[in-house]
């Protein structure tokens, strides 16, 4: 599959930004202040303020690399994987196809580009409806299609397999959205960059730990990263988010116990709901939980008058909201006024 072939005419004039880096001892070059903060502060930060930031995050991408397996220029940095959607359309264009319901920016995102989008609804356990999406690329040849696995808002992953299959029948983008991975029994998508060139595997490390630094990736094959990398703003991540993320990501263990103790707490707040009567609590394997009530409203304001913030998803999944893992003692409060919510609406 040529993938030059799938970028916008617009896209595939332009050349990437280029940022060659010229040693020298005295850099009057780019109009930046010799000047920056306080040594003081610039001793805690580690970081020249008056500088403009890496324009190809070098240090985080190789870190990264290594640790997905993947070359350095197979990764995209951006600034949150909100943006990289935004990119990824302006590179490829529409009609954008997605799964109903699921992470709400892929639609809003194509529609703030001007594009069409095709949203095709999942069935009654949340899966792709396989049919439907396979006689759907045929007929109107997406020439992207976004799958957020584990989904959000739903929190299953979607069957692999299935993935698989529209990868190979699209003649236009896949991106496999792992934002919740690390949460997930399941495998990454990232070896299959090898095998399709036509597959995008995107990450972020907000459900991680570093929302604050809007930093999130794709990976994928070097034309693909390329074209992309076209639309791209030049110091779209800032120095301060690329130094804290490579310290974070450094420090992996600290990260990964913290991962575990969400899914440890996930399973625990999954039994304690499940043994609700009057919800219905949905599998998940993403950083939250789906759950159904009578009156989804009424559970949702009763939790907040008791402190406790949901989201409220009854406008996308009749009767649905969504709850986040928090600590072990957030999950406790949460059960607690849940039940007294649910006592007082009997
Ligand atoms: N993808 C999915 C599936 C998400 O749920 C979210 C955040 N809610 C994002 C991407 C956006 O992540 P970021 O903070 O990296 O922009």
């Amino acid at each position: 599959m040529d993938i030059e072939k799938l970028a916008k005419k617009n896209i595939l004039k332009l050349r990437p930004y280029e940022a060659k880096e010229i040693e020298c001892s005295v850099k009057l070059d780019a109009n930046e202040s010799p000047y920056g903060i306080s040594s003081s502060l610039r001793t805690v930060l580690n970081i020249d303020t008056n500088r403009y930031p890496d324009p190809e995050a070098k240090e985080l991408r190789t870190l990264l690399a290594r640790s997905w397996k993947v070359r350095a220029e197979n990764i995209l940095h951006g600034n949150g994987s909100d943006e990289l959607i935004y990119y990824l359309i302006n590179a490829f264009g529409g009609p954008v196809m997605f799964p109903v319901p699921t992470f709400s920016m892929y639609e809003i995102i194509a529609k703030v580009l001007g594009q069409r989008t095709i949203g095709i609804r999942l069935n009654d356990e949340f899966e792709l409806d396989t049919q439907v999406m396979l006689r759907t690329i045929k007929k109107k040849a997406p020439r992207m299609i976004f799958l957020s696995s584990p989904n959000n808002p739903t929190g299953n992953s979607f069957d692999p397999d299935i993935m698989e299959r529209m990868i190979k029948a699209s003649r236009g983008i896949v991106v496999i959205d792992e934002a919740y991975q690390p949460f997930s029994s399941q495998k990454s998508f990232m070896p299959m960059i090898k095998k399709y060139p036509n597959l995008i595997v995107m990450r972020t490390l907000s459900k991680i730990g570093l929302a604050a630094l809007r930093s999130g990736f794709i990976v994928g094959s070097r034309d693909a990263v390329d074209i992309v990398n076209r639309a791209r703003l030049p110091f779209n991540v800032n120095s301060l988010s690329q130094a804290v993320a490579v310290k974070a990501l450094e420090n992996r263990k600290t990260m990964d116990k913290m991962i575990g103790t969400i899914i440890r707490e996930r399973k625990g707040l999954y039994k304690s709901m499940s043994e609700l009567e009057g919800v219905r609590t949905y599998r998940s394997d993403a950083n939250f939980i789906l759950f159904r009530v009578s009156d989804a409203e009424a559970v949702y304001k009763g939790l907040l008058k008791r402190g406790v913030l949901v989201r409220n998803l009854s406008g996308a999944i009749e009767g649905c909201l969504r709850v986040t893992v928090g600590t072990p003692k957030e999950n406790r409060i949460f059960i607690r006024e849940l039940i007294r919510v649910l006592r007082d609406s009997r």
